[in-house]
């Protein structure tokens, strides 16, 4: 009988597991794949760090700390704050106003969809059913809503703005910041108070270097090429099943996506199952490009229509990795990512091409599956969602997809459990 099971060893499964283990609880994890950190991946081909998912991480609190932890201070690398994030917008790279330089020079917004921003602190705080769009047209107007704020939220998830609910995903980031009123008073406030944005950051060998040692740390209790195959309840603790062994478990720890959440839940509490089916995903595809693009800045959202493309980053800019590109692809039409990898990656870089007017060629290509969690109207199902006693679940679809969520998740479940 171990205290805790967790499922998957992404940076979900990975954190849960190392604050279980350092509050000295009997914690065993099974992951299905031959390495750590699910999504967070890097590989190094023709001798270019790539990053299957993240491409980059800030230095808040709970990286830091884990940085220090691991002693992965020596491995970081900065990356270059100072550069402008674009859309292309009519043809044309344009700066997103992020930065009160780029607020005042960008041809982006008209001189008067600007000025629409400044009455912001006389619209009201979000409504109950209001959508993301529906929300940003009304506080800072339709110019801003649908060329900046809302392709730059919604396409963090590959879903439109109008088909997210405030109240499950923009809500939730605004109260994690504490943002009661005026977004605008709020940040001219953290202006003036010089309160200053971490840094960004990854690490030579790229951010699986974060994941990976995180599995050293705790090897012993970390089952590689493990996949749970049932979970049961077994009186007042379960079995957990893997094709090699099973294991009674006091809790167990979903980490994994919800599909296979659900699917594994199922003998447990098919009602709680079948709420956790409702979660959507929307699949994505990465296309790693090599060009000799040299435009300086962090990448690009596509707002002009008729792209597969939603958005590239600039690795070569950004964090000094030479000639790398990293396409995000299939958001508008998740069925283009059924075509063979070849014609993915040939469109991704025949878009770069038209978009920066430099020459592109593919270095690898991937497809997620399930993908990023959507945050869209499917998210209604976490009022419907009850676990029974002894089933945590730690991941993005309950919380925040973010990495930094993800380790504060996994600290938080650990306490939870063990308080129970
Ligand atoms: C392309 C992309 C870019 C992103 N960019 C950023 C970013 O810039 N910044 C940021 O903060 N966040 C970013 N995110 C979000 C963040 O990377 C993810 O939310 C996070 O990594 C998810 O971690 P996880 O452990 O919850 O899930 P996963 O990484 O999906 O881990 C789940 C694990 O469970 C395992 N598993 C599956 N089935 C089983 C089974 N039956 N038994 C055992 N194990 C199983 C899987 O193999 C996997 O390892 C990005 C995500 C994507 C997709």
């Amino acid at each position: 009988m171990v205290t805790v099971a967790v499922v998957g060893a992404g940076m979900s499964g990975l954190s849960a597991t190392h604050f279980l283990a350092s509050k000295g609880a009997e914690v065993e994890t099974f992951e299905a794949s031959n390495e750590p950190g699910g999504i967070v991946r890097s590989t190094t081909v023709d001798g270019h760090v790539l990053e299957h998912g993240p491409q980059r991480l800030r230095l808040s609190k709970p990286v830091q700390s884990l940085v220090e932890t691991l002693d992965l201070g020596d491995e970081l690398i900065y990356g270059d704050d100072d550069q402008s994030l674009y859309a292309y917008y009519d043809g044309d790279l344009r700066p997103m106003p992020l930065s009160a330089r780029d607020a005042i020079t960008t041809d982006l917004l008209s001189w008067p969809g600007k000025a629409r921003v400044l009455l912001e602190p006389l619209t009201r705080g979000p409504k109950p059913g209001e959508t993301v769009e529906a929300f940003l047209t009304r506080k800072f107007g339709e110019e801003v809503a649908t060329r900046f704020a809302g392709p730059l939220y919604s396409g963090l998830y590959g879903t439109d703005a109008d088909e997210m609910y405030v109240e499950y995903s923009l809500g939730k980031a605004l109260d994690r910041f504490g943002v009661e009123g005026s977004l605008l008073v709020f940040m001219l406030k953290k202006l003036l108070q010089g309160v200053e944005t971490p840094p960004i950051i990854s690490f030579e060998d790229g951010l699986g270097r974060l994941p990976e040692a995180m599995y050293e740390a705790h090897a012993e209790s970390i089952h590689l090429e493990t996949p749970v195959t049932d979970v049961r309840r077994d009186g007042e603790s379960f079995r957990v099943e893997t094709d090699r062994e099973t294991v009674a478990a006091e809790t167990v720890v979903f980490t994994t996506p919800a599909p296979t959440t659900a699917a594994l839940l199922t003998d447990v509490d098919d009602k709680a199952a079948e709420v956790v089916e409702r979660f959507s995903y929307n699949p994505l595809g990465v296309v790693h490009l090599r060009s000799s693009f040299d435009g300086t800045g962090h990448g690009f959202h596509v707002i002009d229509d008729g792209f597969r493309t939603d958005g590239s980053t600039w690795n070569a800019s950004m964090l000094g990795r030479d000639g790398v590109f990293t396409s995000y692809v299939g958001s508008g039409d998740p069925t283009f990512l059924d075509a063979d990898r070849s014609v993915v990656g040939r469109k991704a870089a025949r878009e770069f091409e038209t978009i920066t007017g430099a020459e592109a060629e593919v270095l690898s290509v991937n497809v997620l599956r399930p993908g990023m969690p959507a945050y869209d109207r499917s998210w209604e199902a976490l009022e419907d969602l009850s676990l029974p006693e002894g089933i945590e679940i730690c991941s993005a679809f309950t919380s925040r997809a973010g990495l930094i969520g993800r380790i504060t998740d996994g600290r938080k479940t650990a306490a939870s459990v063990l308080e129970d």
